[in-house]
């Protein structure tokens, strides 16, 4: 175009590094950097914002931990070109790209600071037409549709997960959170929204309009940054306390109806987990504005669908549990973020969990369990298997997906498990005790693991948020003179040996009973005194998560011996001794507690015969001896 840009461009080298010291670490390998970018001041202009073309200026602020030779600063930038770069004033001539990144592969680029200052301020000059990640579930990024122009902070099934390098040169990882003040100057027909409040807008002289939005003293993660260009129309929500919430709506009557019905109940949402979690709303604003895409929880200012809007406002649904998520992310994720995406559970597990609370909130306990069953019932039954029992920690391995389901249902019921196991009190005191600790920081499993401390043993946390899958048992249940039996065995499966609990109404003549079965063997027998005829047991789902493939009576069978059959002795070593009374033509079989048969002999036998079964694992057994006149049983151990 002309001779100046070229000579920029000119100065400017990209070249590629393969070994760096200071590797910028990956989205699921969270690595310490030696800066920490303390803020983020863009000043975008977009002239066209159905075109994407932007041309922008970043300052950021920050400071080194300690000053060495090596110390380069490494962010990120995607699809847009890099004009100029200055440290503390001085112009930059070499950026590093490497392309050798231990971490995932996933390119970054770098500048080496020019002088041994503490604190440094780097200005990025950039343009270009802004992309989104791309492919079938096309998300993270930024996109135009229905003449909004707007940014998502994450994508599905990109390999980088954080998107605001699709519109700002960042240090694009959750780890540095940093201020945010965004400057975005458009045509004036037009609005522009981005997170906290508006601090001014000014008309300048030549038809365009320039807005500054804030996040003042909070800190935020980059991939909670948004901003959104078109046409809106704001609406507030009537809130009695703080924070104002504000809406963005489409600027036509029915979307502005429907965006006054479905979120007129923020207000109370905010109080509600204000209540539940003993701390107040993190922030000074609240917002959702409407897109084609949605929902993300950007900090202070959620994208929300807009289809999605309208059709919960058809619906008449004022409970709107994707409003209630995306504010639950404000306290977790937002407030409390993870060091990197291996944590993600803790963000989605934690607002699903909120939706719940909400639940609880307005329409009482009982249908928040109600609810957690039929959130439970979709996990095992439909995503489970779909998603390969992925574990809540550090998915990533068995999934390409960077948010599959299972860390929204598994970590929400996960949640509500401990806060079943622990109790109320402690479950509402360690939350507090999360969020105050880590609050305006970033988190990991471990740290939440150690707030827990006691209350909750590692097995808990190994099996069910390191761990895969969940126990399949088969339930058989029998009596004898004096006891009742119930026998749980689960099915062998690749990952492990579950501790969990079983609540059963165990079943008498003339009463039911609750019980509790704490399960920690492969094979578990709860075994209860009887004195009436015990029927066998119904199960009380509760919040574990366990599959019943069957509950079998053994009530098919006589279950004592015919007095003509006598058993020598019911402990074996290993050869089984029966009297016959009667000659007749029997069948004995041996079946193991979950109904394999291991041994079958048929024969006409009187008097005392011999069985070996030195072939059998020790355990517990039934033998069952059938003739045409006999249909009987017995236990056996075999040691
Ligand atoms: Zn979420």
């Amino acid at each position: 175009m002309n001779m100046i840009k070229y000579l920029i461009l000119s100065l400017l080298i990209i070249s590629s590094s393969y070994a760096q010291t200071n590797d910028a670490g990956g989205p699921h390998n969270y690595i310490e950097q030696q800066f920490d970018v303390l803020e983020y001041s863009p000043v975008i202009t977009i002239e066209d914002h159905k075109s994407k073309f932007i041309r922008g200026e970043v300052t950021i602020n920050l400071e080194w931990k300690s000053i060495s030779d090596d110390n380069v600063f490494n962010f990120h930038y995607e699809d847009l070109s890099i004009d100029s770069v200055f440290y503390d004033d001085e112009l930059i001539d070499e950026i590093i790209l490497t392309t050798n990144s231990v971490t995932e592969g996933i390119l970054y680029y770098s500048i080496k600071p020019t002088n041994q200052n503490k604190q440094a301020t780097i200005r990025m000059k950039y343009h270009g037409t802004m992309t989104s990640e791309g492919g079938s579930n096309d998300w993270g990024g930024v996109h135009y549709s229905q003449g909004i122009l707007y940014a998502m902070g994450v994508g599905f099934f990109n390999d980088y997960v954080s998107c605001t390098r699709h519109w700002m040169p960042s240090f694009d990882l959750p780890s540095d959170k940093a201020l945010y003040t965004g400057t975005f100057i458009v045509p004036d027909s037009l609005m522009a929204i981005s997170n906290g409040k508006l601090i001014s807008k000014v008309d300048t002289l030549d038809g365009m309009s320039k807005y500054t939005w804030t996040m003042g003293d909070d800190v935020a993660a980059t991939y909670l940054l948004t901003f959104a260009i078109g046409k809106f129309a704001e609406v507030d929500i009537p809130s009695e306390g703080k924070p104002p919430v504000k809406l963005y709506m489409y600027d036509n009557q029915n979307s502005i109806a429907s965006g006054k019905l479905v979120f007129k109940l923020v207000p109370e949402m905010i109080t509600a987990f204000e209540q539940f979690f003993d701390y107040d709303y993190p922030f000074e604003t609240m917002g959702y504005y409407a897109a084609s895409k949605g929902a993300m929880e950007h900090q202070t200012l959620v994208t929300m669908s807009q289809s999605q809007i309208v059709g919960k406002a058809n619906a008449n649904d004022t409970m709107y549990s994707t409003a209630a998520h995306e504010l639950g992310h404000q306290w977790f994720g937002n407030l409390v973020t993870p060091y990197d995406f291996r944590d993600a559970w803790l963000n989605e597990g934690f607002a699903v969990f909120t939706e719940y609370v909400w639940i609880e909130s307005k329409l009482g306990k009982e249908k928040y369990r109600e609810e957690l069953m039929k959130l439970r019932s979709t996990y095992i039954n439909t995503t489970a298997a779909a998603e390969q029992h992925i574990p809540l920690y550090n998915f990533h391995r068995f999934s390409k997906n960077n948010y599959p389901p299972t860390i929204y249902q598994k970590g929400g019921l996960i949640l509500a498990l401990i806060r079943d196991i622990v109790g109320d009190e402690v479950f509402r005191t360690k939350m507090n005790k999360y969020l105050t600790t880590y609050e305006n920081a970033n988190t990991t499993t471990e740290q939440l693991i150690a707030i827990f401390g006691d209350a909750l043993p590692q097995t808990f946390w190994d099996t069910w948020v390191y761990g895969r899958g969940y126990p399949e048992v088969d339930i058989t249940t029998f009596q004898d003179d004096d006891n009742g039996y119930v026998v749980v065995a689960q099915r062998e499966n690749e990952f492990q040996t579950y501790k969990f609990e079983l609540n059963y109404r165990l079943m008498f003549d003339n009463e039911n009973k609750n019980q509790t079965h704490k399960i920690t063997k492969a094979i578990d027998t709860l075994v209860f005194p009887r004195s009436n005829y015990f029927k066998g047991v119904e199960i009380n789902d509760n919040l574990y998560l366990y599959k019943v493939m069957s509950n079998n009576r053994l009530t098919s069978v006589e279950e004592e011996f015919d007095s003509s059959i006598n058993l020598i002795s019911n402990v074996i070593d290993d050869e089984l001794e029966i009297n016959f009374g009667k000659a007749a033509n029997y069948t004995i079989e041996i079946v193991t507690l979950v109904g394999k048969k291991v041994l079958i002999e048929s024969g006409d036998y009187y008097g005392t015969i011999n069985i070996n079964l030195s072939s059998l694992v020790a355990g517990t057994y039934f033998v069952y001896i059938r003739s045409n006149d006999y249909n009987t049983m017995k236990k056996i151990i075999v040691r």
